[in-house]
Order: C-alpha cells, then sequence, then structure tokens
C-alpha cells in the first residue's frame, strides 16, 4: 500500500513561503494514502490560478486545465475511467467567478468525485485583485475604494443547488483537512470542500490570525447534525459560513454514473471491445 511520500514527485512548488497551498497539497497525499489509493489510481485535475498548480505537485496522473474549466475536464476523466479517484481542485476565482457556472451544475450532477477549492478571498495569481469570496468595504487594486459587491456564499448556493456532500476546512488544521477529504473521497457523488487558504503575499486581512479569531468548528458545537439540511442551511447563515467540519451529507441519493445506464459499471463502454472474427460473420 502507498505511503503519502509516494504521492510527492520532485517538482518544487513556487508557491510563496507559508501560503496555506502547501497543506492542501500535503492533506491531499496523506487522505489519498490512507483511503488506501495507489499513485495510478489517483487524477488531481486543477483550474488556473496559483492553487491550479497543485496537478503538477501530486504523483498521481494531473491536467492543469483552464480557467474555471477545472470540473468539466474532471467529470470527462470520471466518466471515462470510473476506476479513477478523481480530485478537482482550483481557488475561489477560478470555481466560485468564472467556473460558477459549472460549479453549480457539477454539484447538481452528483458525478463521484471530490472538489477542493482554495479559498483565500482574493485573486493571487494575477498579484492581488477583489474576488467573489472577498468582504464588502475590501480594498485592492481592482477596488480601490473598497467592494461594494456581496460577498458569495458558495456552501449556501451548493446546498440550494442539491449537495449531497458540502464541508469546509482551514489550511492550518490538517488533520481536519486531511480526514474530510478522506470522506469526500469515500462519499459516493460530488464532495465539495471548501478550504481557507491564505494568502500571504497579498491578503493582509485574511491572515491565518484573522481566520483562527473567527472560524467555528462544527465539532465544538453540541447538537449538530449533518444530515439536517436546514440545520446546515441555517448555520451557514448564522455563522456568515464561517464553520468548518462535515457541514452536510446525504447518503441517500446515487451518483450520476449510476444512475445513467449508459456509465453503469456494467455498460458496454467498460466492457472489452476488442472485434473477433466471428463478430464479422455475415457482414
Ligand atoms: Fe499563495 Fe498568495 Fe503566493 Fe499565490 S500569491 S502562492 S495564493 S501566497
Ligand atoms: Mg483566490
Amino acid at each position: 500500500m502507498a505511503t503519502f511520500k509516494e504521492f510527492r514527485n520532485n517538482v518544487k512548488p513556487n508557491w510563496c513561503p507559508g501560503c496555506g497551498d502547501f497543506s492542501i497539497q500535503a492533506a491531499i497525499q496523506r487522505a489519498a494514502a490512507n483511503v488506501g489509493l495507489e499513485p495510478e489510481q489517483l487524477a488531481v485535475i486543477s483550474g488556473i490560478g496559483c492553487s491550479g498548480r497543485i496537478s503538477g505537485y501530486v504523483n498521481a496522473y494531473g491536467f492543469h486545465g483552464i480557467h474555471g474549466r477545472a470540473l468539466p475536464i474532471a467529470q470527462g476523466v470520471k466518466l471515462a475511467n470510473r476506476d479513477l479517484t478523481v480530485i478537482a481542485s482550483g481557488g475561489d476565482g477560478d470555481g466560485f467567478a468564472i467556473g460558477m457556472g459549472h460549479t453549480v451544475h457539477a454539484i447538481r450532477r452528483n458525478v463521484n468525485m471530490t472538489y477542493i477549492v482554495m479559498d483565500n478571498q482574493i485573486y493571487g495569481l494575477t498579484k492581488g485583485q477583489t474576488s467573489p469570496r472577498s468582504a464588502v468595504g475590501f480594498k485592492t487594486k481592482s477596488t480601490p475604494e473598497g467592494s461594494v459587491e456581496t460577498t458569495l456564499a458558495p456552501l449556501e448556493i451548493a446546498l440550494a443547488a442539491g449537495a449531497t456532500f458540502v464541508a469546509q476546512s482551514f489550511s492550518s488544521d490538517l488533520k481536519q483537512l486531511t480526514s474530510l477529504i478522506e470522506q469526500g473521497i469515500n462519499h459516493e457523488g460530488f464532495s465539495l470542500i471548501n478550504v481557507f487558504s491564505p494568502c500571504v503575499t497579498f491578503n493582509k486581512i485574511n491572515t491565518y490570525d484573522w481566520f483562527k479569531e473567527n472560524i467555528v468548528n462544527l465539532a465544538t458545537v453540541e447538537g449538530y447534525d449533518p444530515t439536517n439540511r436546514v440545520m446546515a442551511m441555517t448555520k451557514l447563515m448564522e455563522t456568515n459560513g464561517m464553520i468548518t467540519g462535515l457541514i452536510y451529507q446525504d447518503t441517500s441519493r446515487r451518483s450520476y454514473e449510476n444512475l445513467v445506464p449508459g456509465f453503469s459499471q456494467e455498460s458496454l463502454a467498460h466492457h472489452d471491445l476488442t472485434l473477433s472474427e466471428d463478430d464479422f460473420n455475415g457482414l
């Protein structure tokens, strides 16, 4: 069985020292090993952004896609080869701005895969512009007077879109993050895991200390029931989305490929299609 070290390659990440994305890379590698995968059983598909580099930093199949399009590619990979475990990853700009249409429809489609969003509440790769996750009043070069747009609440949108697995974590909490990725991989259906991942270079507001002060870990909330969709929505609204842990899981729904006959494990697409001479008899 592979250890997490076997999911490392010799590519040195060029993230800034201290970037939250390092821990997400480590958590993916640990979770993959913990669920018993071998590197050749995993595919990591990413979009564009600092976070998008992740597909090159994990020893597995990888595809660095185009901006906002990691999910169509990842769903295609999964439907073409159901034996692969597929993880898609990208940033908040990638998944919740240009890619939001894909995100919502991937959620309601419910293909069996895991989507990890590295949410730093800013555009990092392009040197610090306001993202859909930035707070009202957030000042950057793109909003010098402060952003007047409402901050997007992606996990509330996910619940409204019929998500079957919604979780959130913080890159500093490697143990919780690794466990949630394992749960996401083991969940049958589309698992959305949003991860607060500080951009230490451009976001001087949403820092490690700021997240530590503002996050509520659901493990400390008495009576919280992650199978209760109304409770999940209420908690997200009450806390302005600042909760971590497993927020919602519905295990009653089958994944897309288990409901559509053409993609089922037994379908023709998964049979040996080699033709023999007999197949041509009578033609
Ligand atoms: Fe990370 Fe920000 Fe540096 Fe990008 S710019 S690598 S998000 S710290
Ligand atoms: Mg971002």
